[in-house]
């Protein structure tokens, strides 16, 4: 170093947690030391704060990871409960909303979602993307104008995002496009991985791949997609079995599950993520599990879209790694999720315990994150991404002994209303309940949702 050049600025920040999760436990009085946005040092046996230490009340989780998620499903909450029908009924409402969106109106209702995210310690989310073009399938004058605004949005709402980028080329087997899925096509999966190829990675994004389902790509134009994918290290996700309709269509069309044909063209694999995987055969299990291909379940919207139960405990017992979702945002509530993981199972068999509350927390944060490929974030601990989330332990739903429970207040009790901060790379995004880059979010939410409207 000549006498002229000055050492790189190094952000030191010292935080100290009233309780932490340290994955196996709730340890109570425990100093987190954060350099650049990555833990340094992580001590116990600190009743008290050090001098200078942000206080952190409360019980803190390593940040929560949302692998899937469609935000602009958010604007339809509340107003698809009336009536019967099914996930196809409802899939022609979500249609007319996709049909509206534009870069700007899109930047503004994902901005304000991923803020609704970070109240909810959301400190990543996976957002499978496939409104790419304009109207009718015609290209903005940046082709990924789309991706690029969701990318921004997530800036401005302080978390990261791994944008899925997906491929959707046809209606169904042999069937093109309709004309609401015409701005979901690049025409071809070549064209897809073009077009793909100009996104960069940036400090708070990565870029990942995404197959819609099988139904949405031709079954020779799998290996690209998974090819890019493997090329490039990425994610690569794929909404698998929501459907009985989509085995049905599959074994017309191919005389195999879905499942089998990924398998046969070179999708599955550990950095592979299905997402609901709800409707599988024994095969389509073990396929899954020997692979080491994630399962990303989405219960709150599972059961709102009438899906089923998937098969969650047999698919982690196979081998497949368990990450969590809220896919359409009906609600936006990891901790939801997680517990419903295991209400659902409890449903089913009519016997209780499937996963401990360590369980589900490790699938809504260190395998959320790394099906997101965030592998280096979701635990507290020398070299992780200073990502974090308390939960508040004295709310009317949490108050009671909780170090002596454990993260079982956390999972089973608390909502996403009792997230008290969000730290992402060590920046305090939520602080007290208040976000701290959107000022108001019910309203930036309001307005966004209302302009899709008008
Ligand atoms: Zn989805």
């Amino acid at each position: 170093m000549t006498p002229t050049e000055h050492p790189p600025t190094r952000h030191t920040r010292t935080y100290w947690l009233e309780h932490a999760w340290l994955g196996t436990h709730v340890e109570p009085g425990v100093v987190v030391e954060v350099t650049d946005g990555r833990i340094t040092a992580v001590s116990r046996d600190a009743p008290a704060p050090p001098p200078g230490a942000e206080i952190l009340r409360g019980l803190t989780l390593p940040g929560l990871a949302n692998a899937h998620s469609h935000a602009f499903h958010r604007a339809l909450r509340g107003t698809v409960q009336v009536g019967s029908g099914t996930f196809w009924t409802w899939r022609e409402v979500m249609y007319s909303v996709a049909d509206r969106l534009t870069p700007e109106t899109y930047h503004a209702l994902a901005r304000a979602v991923y803020a609704e995210m970070a109240l909810a310690g959301v400190t990543a989310v996976g957002e499978f993307h496939y409104l790419h073009h304009a109207p009718g399938g015609t290209p903005y004058a940046d082709p990924n104008a789309m991706g690029e605004a969701l990318v921004d949005a997530a800036s401005e709402a302080g978390i990261r995002i791994t944008l899925l980028d997906t491929a959707y080329l046809s209606s169904g087997f042999g069937q093109p496009p309709t004309t609401h899925q015409l701005r979901f096509s690049d025409g071809s999966a070549d064209a897809w991985a073009e077009r793909c190829s100009v996104l960069k990675d940036r400090d708070h994004a990565r870029i990942g791949a995404a197959i819609h389902s099988v139904r949405a790509v031709p079954a020779r134009q799998l290996a690209t997609v998974a090819q890019w994918a493997q090329e490039r290290r990425a994610p690569l996700h794929v909404h698998l079995s929501e459907q009985t309709a989509e085995n049905d269509a599959c074994r017309e069309a191919h005389g195999c599950t879905p499942t089998r044909l990924l398998a046969e063209h070179g999708v599955l694999g550990p950095r592979t993520t299905g997402v609901h995987n709800t409707h599988l055969t024994d095969e389509d299990i073990a396929l899954l599990g020997d692979t080491g291909t994630g399962t990303c379940m989405c219960p709150t919207t599972e059961r709102d879209l009438a899906d089923g139960i998937g098969p969650a405990a047999a698919l982690q017992k196979a081998g497949s790694p368990l990450s969590l979702g809220s896919d359409s945002h009906a609600v936006i509530d990891l901790l939801e999720e997680a517990r419903a993981m295991e209400l659902n199972e409890r449903l089913r068999t009519r016997t209780r315990g499937h996963w401990t509350a360590a369980a589900l927390l490790r699938a809504a944060s260190a395998d959320g994150h790394a099906a997101l490929g965030w592998d280096e974030a979701g635990t507290i601990e020398p070299g992780a991404l200073a990502d974090l989330t308390t939960i508040a332990l004295d709310s009317v739903r949490t108050a009671g002994p909780v170090p002596r429970l454990g993260a079982e207040t956390a999972v089973f009790a608390a909502t996403a209303a009792d997230v008290r901060h969000t730290i992402v790379g060590g920046r305090h995004v939520v602080r007290d309940g208040v976000h701290a880059l959107v000022p108001d979010v019910p309203r930036a939410l309001a307005a966004a949702v209302e302009a899709l409207r008008s």
